[in-house]
C-alpha cells in the first residue's frame, strides 16, 4: 500500500470514529432535548386548556351573575337588555348576550336594538340547547356561523333556574378572533403555533390567524386526538412542514388545544446535520492533507529506493534533497554507502587481480612451465597493478657477481628471456637480501655507469629491490622504480607477493628440471641394464639346456650299466656291493629326475605359449585321472567344488601346474594324516582363481615366497622327497600364462595354494 494511501486511511480511521460518536453523542442529547421539548410543548398545550377552561368557567360565572338580575324575575327585560349591554362593554371577548326563554325563543340580543324581531337559535344549537335545558348545565358550544352576523363564533350558555327549574338560558356569544387573541395572549414557545379545536376538531382560534379558521383539523390528528385526552403527534401541519404537536384536550368543555412547532425549527436535527457537515468537511481536509504530505514524504522516499536499487547495480548515488530530516539523513548514509561500495569494488578489483596474477604464476608452475614463460605472462600485468613505470623479474648469478634478466616491464615494451646482463652491485646489499631485506636504490647516488644513465635516461630515479628468495637461498629479486621512489606499502607488498612466487616457480622449474635429467639418466641406465640382464638369461638357459640335455646321456650309461652290474654280476657282490650298486642307481634316478625337471623348468621360458580357452574342470579330472595309482596309495580325497570356471591359458603348461600343486598337496602331509584335498575356483571380475587346499603341515609365513624359487625346500629329501623345482615351475608356468600365483598357509593348518587366470568368459 502506498505511503499516501496509508496515510489518508489514518486521518479516515482517527476522523471517522471521531465523527460516529459526535453524532451519535448529538443524536443522543438530541433525542433528549427533544423529549424535554416535547415535554415543554404538552405543558404548554395544558396550559393553553387551563387557560381556556378557565375563561369558559368566568363568562359562565359571569352570565350566572347576570342571571341573578331582578329585573329579569321582575320581567323588566329592557331594564335587563341594558343590563346585559353595559356588561358587554366589560367583557372585550363578548360580542352579544342573548336571553331565551326554555322553549328556545330569543327574547333579546344585544347586538340587535331592544324589541326588534328577533332570530331563534341557529339551527346547529338546537340540540344543545335541548340538552343544556334537560341538564340545566352551563354548555359551550362547537363552532358555529352566526345567523344574525354570518360570523364564526361560539356560544356559552348558562341556565338560569328559578325555583325547581330553569326559566331561561343566558348565552354569550363570542367571536372566534376573541379567543384568538386569548390563545395569543398566553405566553406560548417561540415559533409554536396555538390551536383551539371544538369538540368535532374544527379550528376555532389560531395564533397564526385566521386563515384555517372554521376547518377540520388533518384526519390524522384528529384519529391521534380522539384516543386520548393529551399527547404528542408528529404529523406533519397541513402545509407539509413536519412538525411536533402537542395537545390537550379540557376535560370540562371537550375542546382541545394544541401547539405546534416545526421540526426544523433549530432543536431537533440541526446539531446532528451541522455536525455531519463539519465532520465530513474536516475528513475531507483531513485527506487533503494526507495527500499532500504522503506525497511531501512518498517522492523522496522513492527516490530514495530508485538509489537503493542503484546501489545494488553499482552505480553512484546521487543525494535525494528533502525537508525530512530522517529522508536527508537516509540519502547521506545511501551516498556514503555507495561511495564506499565504489572503494571497496575497486579494493576488490585490485586484490582479485592480484590473485589472478599470482594464480597464474601457480598455473605456471603446476603445468610446469619454464620461469621464463611465467615470468613473460605475468610482469607486464604486475606493472599495471602496482602502478609504476618499470618492473623487472632479475636472476641472480651470485658466483659471476652478476644479475640477469628473467623478464622486464617498461610503459612501452616488454623483453623477455636471458641475455641482458649486468653488475650484481646495482641490486644493493647483496647480504641485506639474503636475510630477505628490501634494498631502496637512489639512481642518482650510483657511480656513474652505462645502466645508471639508461636508468636515468628512462626517468627512474629510484627503484624498490625486493629478493626472491627458495628454500633459504637468494636465486634473484623483483625490482621496480619510478621518478620520485615513494611507493605505498600496497605496491611493496604486490612487489613482495610476486617476488615469493616467482621464488617457488623458478625453483620448482630447476627442481623439475634436474628431475627430469635424472630420469632420462636413469631411464637409460635400466635399459642397458636390462639388455645385459636378457642376454646373461639367454645364455645361461642355453647353457642349463644343454649341460642338463648332454647330462642325461651319461647318466643313462651309468644308471644302465650299474643295473647291468647288479643283474649280471649280482651273485659276486656281497650285500655291501649289491647295496653300493643300488644307490649308484637311486643316485642316477634322482639325477635324471632333477634334469629332467631342470629341463621343463627351461622349456617354459623358451617355447611360445599361444593361450586358448581351457576348461579347469577337464583338466582336472584329466590330472586326477593319471594320478590316480599314487592317490590311491595315499589314501587321498579329493573333493572338486563343481562347476569350475574356464579360464584362458595353454593347456598343457596348465596340466603341469595342476599336477605338481596335486602332488604336493598328497605329499606335504603329517605321517598319519590321510590327505584330504579341495579344489575350487572362484571368479573375481576378469579372473578367475583356482585353489587347491590341503590338510597338510603347513607353511610357515616367513617361507611363503622363497619356496616359488628353485631348488627352495623346506624338508631334506629323506623326509619328504622332491627336487624343489616344482612351485617354481607353478610360478613360470602361470607368469607366461599372464597370470599370477600364491599361498595361504599356517604350519599345521594346511595350504590354499592358488593360482589365477584371465577369464575365458570375458571374451
Ligand atoms: P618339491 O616338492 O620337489 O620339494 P616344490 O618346489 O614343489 O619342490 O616345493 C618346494 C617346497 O615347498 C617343498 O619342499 C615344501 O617344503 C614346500 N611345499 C610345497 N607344497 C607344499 C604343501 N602343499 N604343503 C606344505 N609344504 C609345501
Amino acid at each position: 500500500m502506498g505511503f499516501r494511501r496509508s496515510l489518508a486511511l489514518l486521518v479516515a480511521g482517527t476522523l471517522v470514529p471521531l465523527l460516529v460518536f459526535s453524532v451519535v453523542a448529538v443524536h443522543q442529547y438530541s433525542r433528549q432535548r427533544n423529549a424535554a421539548a416535547e415535554h415543554a410543548l404538552l405543558d404548554a398545550a395544558r396550559v393553553q386548556v387551563v387557560a381556556l377552561d378557565k375563561h369558559f368557567e368566568a363568562t359562565i360565572a359571569a352570565l350566572r351573575v347576570l342571571g341573578t338580575s331582578e329585573h329579569l324575575d321582575a320581567g323588566d327585560l329592557r331594564a335587563f337588555y341594558r343590563q346585559c349591554r353595559r356588561a358587554i362593554e366589560t367583557r372585550e371577548e363578548w360580542r352579544t348576550i342573548s336571553l331565551f326563554d326554555v322553549s328556545g325563543r330569543r327574547l333579546l340580543i344585544t347586538s340587535e336594538s331592544f324589541g326588534s324581531s328577533l332570530p331563534g337559535p341557529p339551527q346547529a344549537m338546537a340540540e344543545p340547547f335541548r340538552r343544556l335545558v334537560e341538564t340545566a348545565a352551563p354548555n359551550v358550544s362547537d363552532l358555529f356561523q352566526s345567523p344574525v352576523s354570518h360570523r364564526h363564533g361560539v356560544s356559552v350558555g348558562v341556565p338560569i333556574a328559578r325555583g325547581a327549574g330553569v326559566r331561561w338560558v343566558i348565552s354569550a356569544g363570542m367571536s372566534a378572533d376573541a379567543l384568538g387573541k386569548l390563545v395569543a395572549s398566553q405566553r406560548a414557545l417561540p415559533d409554536s403555533t396555538v390551536t383551539l379545536l371544538d369538540r368535532r376538531y374544527r379550528i376555532v382560534a389560531s395564533s397564526h390567524g385566521h386563515q384555517a379558521l372554521g376547518e377540520f383539523a388533518p384526519p390524522r390528528f384528529v384519529k391521534i386526538a380522539a384516543g386520548t385526552p393529551e399527547g404528542i403527534s408528529r404529523e406533519p401541519t397541513p402545509d407539509g412542514t413536519s412538525a411536533r404537536t402537542a395537545f390537550s384536550r379540557s376535560a370540562v368543555f371537550g375542546w382541545t388545544a394544541s401547539i405546534a412547532v416545526p421540526v426544523s425549527g433549530g432543536i431537533v436535527e440541526r446539531p446532528v446535520q451541522a455536525i455531519l457537515g463539519v465532520g465530513v468537511v474536516l475528513l475531507l481536509i483531513g485527506l487533503a492533507i494526507a495527500g499532500w504530505a504522503g506525497r511531501r514524504i512518498s517522492r523522496p522516499i522513492e527516490a530514495l529506493a530508485l538509489a537503493a536499487k542503484q546501489i545494488g547495480r553499482g552505480e553512484t548515488v546521487q543525494p535525494v534533497p528533502s525537508g525530512i530530516t530522517e529522508v536527508a539523513a537516509l540519502s547521506a548514509a545511501l551516498v556514503g554507502a555507495s561511495q564506499d561500495r565504489a572503494r571497496s569494488e575497486a579494493d576488490l578489483a585490485q586484490a582479485s587481480e592480484r590473485l589472478r596474477i599470482l594464480h597464474e604464476i601457480d598455473r605456471g608452475i603446476i603445468a610446469a612451465e619454464t620461469p621464463v614463460a611465467i615470468a613473460e605472462a605475468t610482469v607486464g600485468r604486475v606493472r599495471e597493478l602496482m602502478g609504476v613505470p618499470r618492473v623487472i623479474l632479475n636472476l641472480f648469478d651470485l658466483e659471476a657477481g652478476q644479475a640477469e634478466w628473467l623478464a622486464a616491464a617498461g610503459r612501452r615494451r616488454l623483453h623477455v628471456g636471458p641475455g641482458v646482463r649486468y653488475p650484481l652491485a646495482l641490486m644493493g646489499d647483496v647480504d641485506a637480501l639474503r636475510r630477505g631485506e628490501l634494498q631502496a636504490i637512489d639512481v642518482d647516488a650510483l657511480p656513474r655507469s652505462r645502466e645508471a644513465e639508461a636508468l636515468l635516461a628512462s626517468g627512474v630515479h629510484a627503484y624498490v629491490v625486493v629478493p626472491m628468495l627458495a628454500g633459504g637461498e637468494l636465486i634473484g629479486a623483483l625490482s621496480f622504480g619510478d621518478a620520485t621512489g615513494l611507493f605505498s606499502p600496497e605496491q611493496v607488498s604486490i612487489a613482495r607477493e610476486v617476488a615469493a612466487q616467482m621464488a617457488i616457480a623458478i625453483a620448482q622449474a630447476q627442481l623439475h628440471e634436474r628431475i627430469q635429467r635424472q630420469a632420462a639418466e636413469l631411464e637409460q641406465r635400466v635399459q642397458e641394464r636390462t639388455r645385459e640382464l636378457e642376454a646373461a638369461n639367454q645364455e645361461l638357459d642355453a647353457f642349463s639346456y644343454s649341460i642338463s640335455h648332454d647330462l642325461r646321456a651319461p647318466l643313462r650309461a651309468m644308471q644302465g650299466f650299474t643295473e647291468a652290474l647288479l643283474e649280471d654280476y649280482g651273485g659276486r657282490l656281497d650285500a655291501a656291493g649289491k647295496d653300493y650298486a643300488q644307490r649308484v642307481v637311486a643316485a642316477s634316478r634322482r639325477m635324471d629326475l632333477l634334469i629332467q625337471d631342470l629341463l621343463a623348468y627351461s622349456r617354459l621360458s623358451r617355447t611360445e605359449l599361444p593361450l586358448e580357452t581351457v576348461s579347469v574342470e577337464t583338466v582336472v579330472d584329466e590330472v586326477c585321472a593319471q594320478m590316480a595309482t599314487e592317490l590311491k596309495s595315499r589314501g587321498a580325497e579329493i573333493g572338486v567344488d563343481r562347476p569350475l570356471a574356464r579360464v584362458m591359458a595353454h593347456r598343457a603348461v596348465f596340466g603341469q601346474v595342476l599336477t605338481n600343486l596335486l602332488s604336493n598337496a598328497v605329499k606335504f602331509v603329517g605321517p598319519t594324516t590321510a590327505p584330504r584335498i579341495r579344489i575350487r575356483t572362484d571368479v573375481r571380475g576378469d579372473w578367475v582363481r583356482l585353489w587347491v587346499e590341503d590338510n597338510g603341515i603347513g607353511i610357515p609365513p616367513e617361507h611363503q615366497e622363497r619356496i616359488f624359487r628353485v631348488f627352495e625346500r623346506l624338508h631334506g629329501v629323506e623326509q619328504y622327497p622332491g627336487t624343489g623345482i616344482g612351485l617354481a615351475i607353478v610360478q613360470r608356468g602361470i607368469a607366461r600364462l599372464g597370470g599370477r600365483v600364491g599361498v595361504e598357509s599356517a604350519p599345521a593348518e594346511g595350504s590354499r595354494f592358488w593360482v589365477e587366470l584371465k577369464s575365458a568368459e570375458t571374451r
